[in-house]
């Protein structure tokens, strides 16, 4: 049996009610066979896989708080510091009811490719908590925020572990949990990354995962000889994410006409107004039917849907599984040139197979939602340097990183002869670095 065969049945068996992590480990280890079986000896030995798929340490912790009616609450919160070979742990903070063990470390072993893919010195974790800030109350959320930071604040620092925002941390969350650390350590340190921008947050960070979809996107398409100038383009998600990749597609010349949260979708054949979508998400948090009542033209459908409609390039930008075989073989039919991942691991197994094989470009997410994360790690060379840079500087160096980012992909999988294959492009370009520092560190 092949080394990475014997790894996945280990991991298999060790990990077995954690699906969407044995989902992601299949996925990596599957597409690094050809690197791997070019060193398989030395791997072996030196055990790198076995190391690679088992987290340095993992946190779960009680989060008790006190709601407004005066009940206490409590919820669990999660943090993976998966590897650090690179760099200090760095990796977002997802709040939501669906959160558990398998879903933060699937998303800490994820980011530890993604974050070499950059370029720049980060680690891979994540962390968490089963909580929902939807719905609650300003001091509900200041309140669960800080009782988690209590905690967190144990295990994290500037050069130690840097936290982030993802599915339900914005920056007010990333607001409260800066305070509740500085409280409790009385030191002014860059423990987190999207912050404010009064209180060492970076310009651009914002937009940041967004934006560097649509510029590696665009430069997927440059390289097919292809632009973004009067594509459309679907996108899931009504989120960070989905809002600014759809302001930037906009910016590009493409129109995108969807839109989606997680009780229904809309169809804005006019182009979503991101105006208004700001509005309802980011101001007054309220679901699509607001938007689908302001925007004469514009379809709400409850349930999912975004992958019917006839589109040049999908953007998933939701969350994990989102876009399964039926979708695929929809996007297919309908003649969609390319597929790439703003959220993480949207597409499952079998769909990414069937968009490969039928011709369809697809950039995971590792590579494709990396420049929010990248965009972090410059906002910690600011808070190193004490420095602020402009918005057009930070955009800049994002620009380049993805540029950067697809060349690295689309070499590494020319390099094993499968040209094409982003999903192998990135795993191994992600992988080789880390392997090396891994090994030159030695067994620890
Ligand atoms: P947000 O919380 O801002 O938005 C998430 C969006 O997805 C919302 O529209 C939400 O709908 C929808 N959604 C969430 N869960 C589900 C679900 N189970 N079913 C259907 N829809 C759902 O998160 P982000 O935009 O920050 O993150 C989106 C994705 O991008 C995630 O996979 C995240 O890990 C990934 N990502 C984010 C980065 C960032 O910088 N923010 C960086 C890299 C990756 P509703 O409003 O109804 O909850």
């Amino acid at each position: 049996m092949s080394y990475v065969d014997e790894v996945l049945e280990r991991v298999k068996a060790k990990n077995a009610s954690e699906p969407e992590f044995l989902q992601a480990v299949e996925e990596v280890l599957e597409s690094l066979k050809p690197a791997i079986e070019a060193n398989e000896e030395k791997y072996r030995k030196e055990a790198l896989l076995e190391r690679l798929t088992e987290p340095d340490r993992q946190f779960k912790f009680r989060v008790p708080w006190v709601d407004d009616n005066g009940q206490v609450q409590v919820n669990t919160g999660y943090r993976i510091q998966f590897n650090n070979a690179i760099g200090p742990y760095k990796g977002g903070l997802r709040l939501h009811p669906s959160v558990n063990t398998g879903i933060i470390k699937f998303l800490g072993f994820e980011q530890i490719f993604k974050n070499s893919l950059t370029g720049l010195p980060i680690g891979g974790g994540k962390g968490g908590a089963d909580f929902d800030p939807k719905g609650k109350s300003d001091r509900e959320v200041m309140a669960f925020c800080q009782s988690f930071m209590t905690e967190l604040g144990k295990y994290i620092g500037s050069d130690v572990d840097v936290p982030a925002g993802d599915i339900g941390t914005g920056a007010r969350e990333i607001g409260y949990m800066f305070g509740q650390y500085k409280k409790i350590k009385g030191t002014y340190e860059g423990v987190l990354t999207g912050k404010g921008l009064s209180y060492g947050g970076s310009l651009a960070r914002t937009e940041a995962t967004g934006y560097g979809l649509l510029y590696i996107t665009e430069e997927l398409m440059k390289c097919h000889g292809e632009s973004m100038e009067g594509k459309t383009v679907v996108i899931s998600g009504a989120g960070n994410v989905a809002i600014y990749a759809t302001q930037k597609a906009q910016q590009m010349g493409a129109k995108v006409v969807t839109c989606s949260d997680s009780t229904g979708w809309i169809y804005d054949p006019e182009g979503i107004d991101v105006a208004l979508l700001k509005e309802v998400k980011e101001v007054k948090r309220a679901r699509l039917t607001e938007y689908a009542a302001a925007r004469p033209g514009a379809e709400y459908h409850e349930g999912r849907g975004v992958w019917s409609v006839k589109c040049d390039i999908a953007l998933p930008c939701a969350t994990q599984n989102e876009l399964l075989i039926d979708d695929a073989k929809q996007l297919v039919a309908n003649g969609c040139k390319a597929v790439c991942e703003g959220a993480n691991m949207p597409t499952t197994i079998d769909a990414t197979k069937y968009l490969q094989e039928n011709g369809v470009w697809f950039i995971g997410g590792k590579a494709a939602n990396a420049g929010g994360v990248a965009t972090s790690a410059l906002e910690m060379s600011q808070n190193s340097e004490r420095l602020s840079w402009t918005f057009e500087e930070v955009d800049s160096k994002l620009k380049q990183i993805m540029i950067n980012i697809y060349h690295n992909i689309d070499d590494a999988a020319k390099r094993y002869g499968e040209e094409g294959n982003y999903v192998m492009g990135a795993n191994i370009a992600g992988f080789e670095k880390v392997a090396e520092a891994m090994l030159a560190q030695g067994v620890v």
